[in-house]
């Protein structure tokens, strides 16, 4: 079965040419008066309305603009509870701090498997009504071995990535030491089967340096990908344990030196866009998070310019970011990160893509590319109830998404 998606306004493809800066995504093929045929739950054909051709089926978008579907690289979906007064106290002028993971812990081992099932079916659900078509999500409300085996593999079932974050808060009354010991041990072996990635929160309040060493070597040694909570509250470690660690992405990266940001964009140095050369470490900037918790937005404008490749996620959570809205952080990006409208697609599609390692073709698991709109890559598009991309920032808050296509299939 084949449809053909024509008459398309803008079509911001995001498949960067050779010519294309990978950095700024300058010339990332926006066509205009564009189509695209799907077939199965490829890309068959990208070009020219005019020329396109013909199909079992046609969508007609009447001039609507079109992107690759959101790739929310960083999300905390599995979870019960509600975070509603800690949201209150901190708008009444509390500060973040670490500790109310702990509170989503209880409310999350307390819940049924069906429970949370049903939670985190709804959450997902939500995130693609918004345009999102690949998604990360983490364990780290189990925090002890059944628990957390029992978030990943929920999680394995409900998402297109899973993430284990044993080393998301040291449980209430756990020594850290024998915590962060259980954390690369018995519960890294029950997760394994589950997740294709490990991430550490290493902050002052969650886990230090050296313990956030040790979790990221064992993981590494088990054979994941990693991933890096860092420099969210402040100045600290994250940033080059990352890069130090080969890892795909370091996340937050609100307080940034100059070292860290010469960290980061050395480690893009061997890579030449697309396939070309190996990708560095990815800054995945929150913004819905920062605005939750009243920080200072994290310099992503100061990273691009860096020469660094920037994503841009979510971060649902029930404690800082309680929304999957994608596009939501992509107008806010823009309007207070400075960012262009296609820098910032291009962070939360491709970029996205980037710090899942899922930005070029089939790899052993046999995947598609997400994150961008190319022949063979994943049919993941995201039409836009308007007739260019810069609308989700010139009209901050308008539901713009129209219709979506997730690996084929209409989602919405
Ligand atoms: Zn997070």
């Amino acid at each position: 079965m084949s449809l053909l998606i024509d008459a398309i306004g803008e079509l911001s493809t995001q498949h960067l040419t050779g010519e294309a800066s990978p950095a700024s995504g300058e010339g990332a093929g926006v066509l205009r008066d564009a189509a695209v045929v799907l077939e199965g739950e490829r890309i068959a054909w990208v070009g020219p309305s005019a020329g396109a051709p013909a199909a079992d089926e046609r969508y007609d978008a009447q001039g609507r603009a079109v992107l690759p579907g959101w790739v929310d690289s960083h999300s905390h979906l599995v979870f019960a509870g509600d975070r509603t007064a800690e949201f209150e106290a901190r708008m009444a002028g509390q500060a973040y701090a670490a500790g109310g993971i702990g509170v989503t812990t209880a409310a999350t081992r307390a819940a049924s498997d069906g429970e949370l099932r049903r939670l985190l079916a709804a959450r997902v659900a939500e995130a693609v009504a918004g345009g999102t078509t690949y998604l990360e999500t983490k364990t780290g409300y189990g925090l002890e071995v059944g628990h957390e085996a029992r978030s990943a593999a929920l999680a394995a079932e409900a998402v297109d990535e899973v993430t284990y974050l044993g080393a998301h808060l040291v449980p209430a009354g756990a020594d850290p030491e024998a915590y962060t010991d259980l954390v690369c041990g018995e519960m890294l072996d029950a997760v394994r089967p589950h997740v294709r990635w490990a991430d550490v929160f290493c902050e002052t309040g969650a886990f230090t340096e050296e313990q956030s060493r040790r979790v990221l070597t064992a993981c590494r040694d088990a054979g994941l990908g990693l991933r890096v909570h860092g420099n969210q509250l402040g100045p600290g470690a994250g940033v080059r344990l990352a890069v130090e660690f080969g890892a795909a992405s370091v996340d937050h990266v609100n307080f940034l030196d100059d070292e860290d940001v010469a960290a980061l964009a050395g480690s893009w140095a061997d890579w030449a866009g697309g396939a070309a050369g190996v990708p560095g470490t990815v800054a995945t900037v929150l913004p819905a998070c920062d605005l939750s918790t009243r920080a200072p937005l994290a310099p992503a404008r100061r990273l691009l310019d860096a020469g660094v490749q920037v994503a841009i996620a979510s971060n649902c959570n029930p404690g800082t970011s309680y929304t999957s809205s994608v596009s939501f952080c992509v107008t806010t990006a823009v309007l207070q990160m400075g960012l262009t409208v296609q820098e910032a697609v291009r962070a939360a599609t491709f970029g996205g893509a980037l710090a899942l390692r899922r930005h070029v073709g089939a790899d052993a698991d046999g995947q598609r590319a997400v994150g961008s709109i190319a022949v063979g890559h994943r049919a993941d598009l995201h039409l836009l109830d308007a007739p260019s991309a810069t609308h989700l920032a010139y009209r901050p808050g308008m539901p713009l998404t129209h219709a979506v296509w997730r690996a084929g299939q209409q989602v919405r």
